[in-house]
């Protein structure tokens, strides 16, 4: 334990942070760059659930009488603290996920913002008054706090998605359990401690909870636990369907945020240098381990090898140029996978699609040693982002999942209608982007009936991946349907109560019937 960053944050000192692997309910935190293990963290057992449970139900019957705008005030010192910690905060999102140093500091920045965006929301919590059939009635609605929640997040985000639920969720008046991954528990203790003490020393102890276990001891028991009546869960679609049906099992909320399969549509007039870019950032940032990464690119036959070509010279320049390695370092853009099993799958999909027809234009293997861009690197996790073509106007079956690792999928179209088509064929409805110049084509990918496109997000002339807190996120069909982060998002914090009330003398019923 021997990094700075973890000096900076507290974490050395920190009472669950202990050598590597130093006992059976220990886990490790490993550094996808080297392979070499950053620290030890101690696991929660089911037992310190039950106490982080019966902590969080006392907490939320505090929490819930402080009035809004001083939940808000609260929010507001958490987003002070973290703006401080910002940068170090940020490289260790970059040491244990291994996305770019930039990249992991703008993870902490989107809770900065989430939080001024809560502030604001604190003294807006706005319930709608609508008219009364009846005379002598008024009728309103309300938002009321729901509860302590679950938020069990994955590896690749291990910052924001908890930032954009508990900041929401805290000037909701509810508590935030949080469940981590167990690949990146360093940044989850680091920003929980800062978030519960502040909360604390503005006297609001046990608003922000952390548990670390394993999915049998901890996480599986918090999402069958009636006590929380929200579990908002970020990951694969199979830990989705497996949650979606415990919370459902026992009629509880359930925001799921799940794997994405996101498309890139180009026109004949786009701005192909513009699409490119867009199209580049989008396939191999953060290695392809977005839930937004570009996978697939649907592009007119007309442009289609003006496009590969440009793309093609973009790849070759990232493997020849020293630009993949240690995502601390300067001028690195693009870091590790987060293990060897994420190396394995990159190499098998990338096979797998040669053999159903595919042809590998560029990258696919393992990275051989010797292109890192930083000597010194022992080990990591680290691929060669491919780029296959598929046949003109069809995916191959492999193109049709979600692998998570930097891969992009190549096909053609002749016409919008054939494009949208192909775009909506995954089962996944997360992002989307068209790259046109003309407002007709816009309109169709946008067409306000919903034929365009399917996906929870749809840009035009920027790239799938890199949404703004100020939106709802999210994504429709095996994505999950839910909404975090901004516009609405915030009412799935809360409970709805329609209230009426009479304040004249006669005995009056609803849809004028009478019962004397
Ligand atoms: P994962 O599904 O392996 O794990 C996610 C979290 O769920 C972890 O905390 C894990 O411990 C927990 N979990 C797994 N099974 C569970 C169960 N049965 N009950 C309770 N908890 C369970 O995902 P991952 O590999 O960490 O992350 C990558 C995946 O997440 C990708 O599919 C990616 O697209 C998706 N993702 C989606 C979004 C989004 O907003 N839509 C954001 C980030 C990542």
């Amino acid at each position: 334990m021997t990094h700075a960053i973890l000096d900076t944050l507290g974490l050395a000192s920190h009472d669950r942070v202990v050598e590597p692997a130093s006992t059976a309910d220990t886990i490790t935190s490993v550094n996808p760059a080297t392979g070499e293990p950053i620290a030890g963290v101690k696991l929660d057992s089911k037992a310190d659930l039950e106490r982080v449970l019966a902590e969080s139900v006392e907490a939320f019957d505090r929490w819930r009488w402080v009035p809004a705008p001083q939940r808000g005030e609260v929010v507001r010192a958490i987003g002070d603290e973290l703006r401080k910690y910002r940068d170090p905060l940020g490289e260790l999102v970059s040491l244990e996920m291994g996305k770019i140093r930039a990249e992991g500091i703008g993870e902490i920045q989107e809770i900065v913002d989430i939080a001024d965006f809560a502030v604001g929301l604190s003294r807006q919590l706005h319930g709608i008054t609508m008219p009364s059939e009846r005379s002598n009635h008024m009728m309103k609605e309300q938002w009321l706090p729901l509860g302590p929640i679950g938020v069990i997040t994955a590896f690749n985000f291990p910052a924001a998605v908890w930032g954009w639920n508990g900041m929401l969720a805290a000037v909701a008046g509810d508590v935030t359990i949080w469940k981590p991954s167990l690949l990146t528990p360093l940044t989850a203790i680091a920003c929980n401690s800062i978030a519960e003490r502040v909360a604390s020393a503005m006297g609001h102890k046990g608003v922000f909870q952390l548990v670390i276990g394993n999915d049998e001891e901890v996480s599986v028991p918090l999402t069958n636990d009636r006590r929380v009546p929200l579990i908002s869960a970020t990951g694969s679609c199979r830990m989705g369907r497996e949650v979606g049906k415990a919370v459902a099992a026992r009629l509880g909320k359930c925001l799921l945020e799940l794997g994405g399969n996101n498309a890139v549509i180009i026109e004949p007039d786009a701005d192909l240098d513009l699409a490119t870019k867009n199209v580049f950032f989008g396939a191999v940032g953060t290695c392809g381990q977005r839930c937004t990464s570009t996978r697939r690119l649907i592009v007119h036959e007309s442009v289609a090898e003006d496009v590969v070509g440009r793309l093609e010279k973009a790849y070759r320049s990232l493997l020849g140029g020293g630009k993949i390695g240690d995502p601390l370092a300067e001028g690195t853009l693009v870091g590790p996978l987060i293990g060897v099993p994420s190396v394995e799958a990159h190499e098998a999909a990338v096979k797998t699609a040669v053999e159903q027809g595919g042809t590998l234009v560029v990258g696919g293997s393992r990275l051989d040693p010797s292109k890192l861009a930083s000597n010194g690197l022992k080990g990591g996790f680290y691929v060669e982002p491919a780029m296959v073509r598929m046949p003109a106007g069809k995916h191959l079956p492999i193109a049709l999942e979600e692998t998570f690792s930097p891969i992009l999928y190549v096909t053609t179209y002749s016409t919008l209608d054939e494009a949208i088509a192909l775009q909506n064929e995954v089962d996944q409805g997360l992002s989307s982007a068209l790259f046109c110049g003309s407002v007709r084509s816009m309109g169709r990918f946008l067409d306000p009936g919903g034929t365009g496109s399917d996906c929870g997000l749809a840009y035009v002339n920027c790239g799938t991946s890199g949404a703004e807190i100020g939106g709802a996120f999210g994504g429709e069909k095996d994505t999950g349907g839910g909404r975090e982060s901004g516009s609405d998002a915030w009412k799935a914090y809360m409970r709805r109560q329609t209230c009426t009330i009479h304040f004249g003398e006669s005995f009056a019923l609803a849809q004028g019937i009478r019962f004397e």
